[in-house]
């Protein structure tokens, strides 16, 4: 499906209105989104939203209306539905909020809740995703401080000077503390892949990512870092890149590799992230490399179609997805 076709669309607010209709009811019964009753009738329109629909619930001890948004991540938004489609859109292909809310036309705060709480509900689709069959796994340090932490939102007056991180990075292994949390990826060779923001990169940590990602009794190759040579329940093999072994035979990490070499420059877009909100972004990756046989649009038509259910959005709004992902207690940690 080309973007042209759909691009003339987003200009004309009821062809969006006709769009997000058909996509809200989609394979979801029409019922009321208070008394799940499923005796509705239309009821009218608005004058100033052409094309939304509006119903009544006909429970004699209900009676109230709705309408397509009624209880969906979209309820509520003064900005019209040509905003929300183009900002999915370009959230899929990897815009930053600042890049979105210039394209768009909305503020750059609107456009930052707009990108997390829609990356929160791409989030919906990661959740239960573990890996069987032969993986690859590897791990990386990425610098992520406390950007837009400050208390109370606004300018963080920092009482010291930058600490320009980027060139003084010390040797050896990151860990949170260090502003440098570990990343890990599993990928499988079927091509799904898992990552996972972790606080460090010890036995007890790994083990637990393992089996929160890969299926017990799965054909692991990795390096030889000794976390991964301690790992237990599975079927283990890794090459030795201290010896210059990258590949013997089948077992090696390319893929894993490979898939490092995506997710790096797609953080640098953001300038930095914030070490509390990096689940989100990584996870936010996952979905996009999970599904990356879709193009764009049909990654944002996903997107649009969580978003519109109401269980799904009240999930998004309070950040939950990304809570149930930080398994490593990244969002817990106590700023200073
Ligand atoms: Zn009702």
């Amino acid at each position: 499906m080309s973007i042209v076709s759909h691009l003339h669309q987003l200009f004309n607010a009821e062809t969006c209105q006709s769009y997000i209709h058909t996509l809200r009811w989609k394979e979801r019964p029409l019922q009321c989104p208070r008394c799940q009753s499923h005796n509705v009738g239309p009821w009218g329109t608005y004058h100033y939203q052409p094309g939304l629909q509006r119903y009544r619930c006909k429970d004699k001890d209900c009676k109230r209306t709705f309408n397509d948004l009624t209880g969906t991540l979209l309820d509520g938004s003064k900005r019209s539905l040509r905003h929300w489609i183009l900002a999915t859109f370009l959230l899929c292909l990897s815009c930053a909020s600042r890049r979105i809310a210039k394209e768009v036309g909305v503020h750059i705060r609107t456009s930052y809740r707009w990108c997390w709480w829609l990356r929160n509900v791409a989030l919906s689709y990661e959740m239960q995703r573990q890996l069987d069959g032969t993986i690859e796994a590897d791990e990386l340090y990425h610098t992520a401080g406390q950007k837009g932490q400050a208390k109370g939102g606004g300018k963080k007056v920092l009482g010291r000077r930058a600490r320009g991180r980027r060139k003084k990075r010390e040797p050896g292994r990151g860990h949170y503390d260090k502003d440098r949390p570990a990343i890990i990826a599993w990928v499988s060779r079927q091509g799904t892949v898992v990552l996972q923001a972790t606080r460090d990169f010890t036995v007890k940590t790994v083990q637990k990512a393992v089996n929160l990602a890969v299926h017990i009794g799965s054909r692991l190759y990795t390096d030889s870092a000794s976390s991964y040579r301690a790992l237990t329940g599975y079927l283990h093999e890794y090459v030795n890149h201290t010896q210059k072994e990258y590949a013997r035979g089948a077992v090696h990490e390319n893929r894993a590799e490979c898939l490092f070499s995506l997710l790096k420059p797609y953080l640098r877009v953001f300038r930095g992230v914030s070490k509390i909100n990096l689940p989100g972004y990584v996870g936010f990756f996952q979905f996009l490399r999970n599904f990356y046989h879709l193009t764009a649009f049909e990654q944002a038509e996903m997107i649009l179609y969580a978003a519109l259910d109401p269980a799904i959005a009240s999930k998004a709004r309070k950040g939950d997805f990304v809570r149930c992902l930080d398994h490593f207690d990244l969002l817990q940690s106590p700023i200073n």
